[in-house]
């Protein structure tokens, strides 16, 4: 089955009277364990693909499949779950939780799917911290990390939860040159390691050039897919 399959996909938003469709028609098959670089102008809608991919939105129509799962018309609880089992997110703002710390950010997604904590996830946040390269930070506070180690807390958060699917809007976007290849770096060996899917929207060609795959977008399509 297929990490992502997307048929005439189309997503409308309500501006004041008038609808604006900023999704066209996409088409999009990612395999499981592919890494894919999401590019294209601002506006072009990369941000609008991954949150439906995410469940975080609904599409208007089309048909959107993430391992099978139909994400179009099925209940909110089911999408819920589906996501806290199958979906990682990294966002261009790390969104860390700022007063709690770096190990406590990490295991938030095992408690929010499980609704509690257990006995197991402080080990397991404390190896992702340890990939990450980050151990030695495990009880700071979010907010006493530099930009480029919270980025990392995120990629290691994305991960609690073994994701087969890790979407990445923009995950350099806010960081230097050095950060930012380490970053992408984590992300690579992540994908190789743990044949885990990415799809990462970014402006940054250095960045889309080590992935597998690159899908340009340009008002609301796919309109190049490259190799
Ligand atoms: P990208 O990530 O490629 O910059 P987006 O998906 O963020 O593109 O945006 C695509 C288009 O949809 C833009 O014109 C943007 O202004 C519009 N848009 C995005 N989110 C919303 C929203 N919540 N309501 C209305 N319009 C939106
Ligand atoms: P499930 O509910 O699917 O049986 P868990 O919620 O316990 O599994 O864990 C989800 C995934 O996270 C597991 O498949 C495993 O790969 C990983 N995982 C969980 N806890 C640990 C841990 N302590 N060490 C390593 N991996 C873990």
């Amino acid at each position: 089955v297929p990490l992502v399959e997307v048929r005439d996909l189309t997503k409308d938003y309500a501006e004041g009277e008038n609808v604006a469709r900023v999704l066209k028609g996409v088409q999009l098959t990612v395999a499981q364990g592919e890494l894919v670089a999401l590019l294209g102008p601002s506006g072009s809608g990369k941000s609008t693909l991954l949150n439906i991919l995410g469940t975080l939105m609904r599409p208007t129509s089309g048909s959107v499949r993430v391992l099978g799962q139909s994400l179009v018309g099925a209940e909110d609880l089911v999408l819920t779950e589906f996501r806290n089992r199958h979906i990682g997110f990294v966002f261009q703002a790390h969104l860390l939780l700022p007063d709690f710390t770096a190990l406590e950010n990490v295991m938030f997604p095992a408690a929010a799917r499980h609704g509690r904590e257990r006995h197991t996830d402080r080990a397991r946040a404390s190896e992702l911290l340890d990939r990450v390269g980050l151990s030695d930070r495990r009880d700071y506070l979010a907010s006493q990390l530099s930009g480029g180690q919270k980025q990392r807390v995120a990629v290691a958060r994305s991960l609690m939860n073994a994701p087969e699917l890790v979407l990445a809007d923009e995950p350099t976007g806010n960081l230097d040159r050095e950060s930012a290849d380490r970053v992408m770096q984590l992300l690579i060996d992540i994908n190789s390691s743990d044949g885990t899917g990415f799809l990462i929207s970014t402006h940054d060609e250095n960045i889309a050039a080590r992935c597998q795959r690159q899908i340009y977008m340009a008002d609301g399509r796919i309109a190049d897919d490259r190799r």
